[in-house]
């Protein structure tokens, strides 16, 4: 098996439709660090003539077509989870935006971390069901419901240590740096001490009992051991 550093591969990949170059740009950057395969185009020809992606970040003020038509036409040939990112908040907007097949709505401004969290919510419910549970020797993490069991019987874990979890489990026997998991379940202005990460990591270990299931890799992060456990 070879050895792959798979820290910044892309999970997820994200379009990025937005003709503000200010606004596109911290995006990017966000979005990049905490581990999404990012493209950014700034006019609605872009978009549609840009490769398949899981979410499209869509402005409607754009230079060549209104951002509800691009969302009309997108939903005739993609099946990408549309988040409609604007300046416009009215109510008939936002409701003209969900009638065209938008799956969500947010207004500027906003932080990254609710846009990664409104990411990781219509992602959670566009995937089909029974296609999201992760499994790794006896340990079983189901994103929708947000339970983990262990050989049948359910854990109880705080928010921060299920997406601990989550990010390791999704990938199983990839080393996940500190940084990505400081990014991607705390946000990308995390200065905190480091030692928050091995707090919670100390927790899970102790809470799921499973010998060797989460190694340390020691100078970069984390890799959770598929063949753990029974
Ligand atoms: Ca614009």
């Amino acid at each position: 098996m070879s050895l792959k550093t798979l820290a910044s591969e892309p999970l997820i990949r994200v379009l990025v439709v937005e003709d503000d170059e200010g606004i596109a740009w911290p995006l990017r950057r966000g979005l990049s660090r905490s581990g999404y395969q990012v493209e950014s185009v700034a006019t609605a020809a872009g978009a549609l003539a840009a490769a398949p992606a899981d979410v499209v970040l869509l402005d409607l003020g754009l230079p060549d077509m209104d951002g509800l038509e691009v969302c009309r036409r997108l939903r005739e040939y993609s099946d990408a989870a549309v988040i409609v990112v604007t300046a416009r908040g009215a109510e008939g907007d936002r409701v003209a935006a969900l009638d065209e097949g938008a799956d969500d709505y947010l207004v500027k401004p906003f932080g990254l971390a609710e846009l990664e969290a409104r990411i990781r919510a219509v992602l959670r419910r566009v995937r089909p069901p029974g296609s999201t549970a992760y499994a790794a020797g006896p340990v079983v993490l189901d994103p929708r419901s947000r339970r983990v069991t262990v050989r049948g019987a359910e854990v109880a874990l705080t928010p921060k240590e299920f997406d601990i979890l989550e990010c390791l489990i999704a990938d199983t026997g990839r080393a996940v740096s500190r940084h990505e998991l400081l990014t991607r379940v705390w946000d990308e202005h995390w200065y905190g001490p480091g030692r928050v990460l091995d707090v919670h990591i100390a927790a899970l270990r102790r809470k799921l009992a499973v010998d060797g299931l989460i190694e340390t890799v020691y100078g970069h992060g984390f890799r959770l051991d598929p063949g753990t456990g029974g």
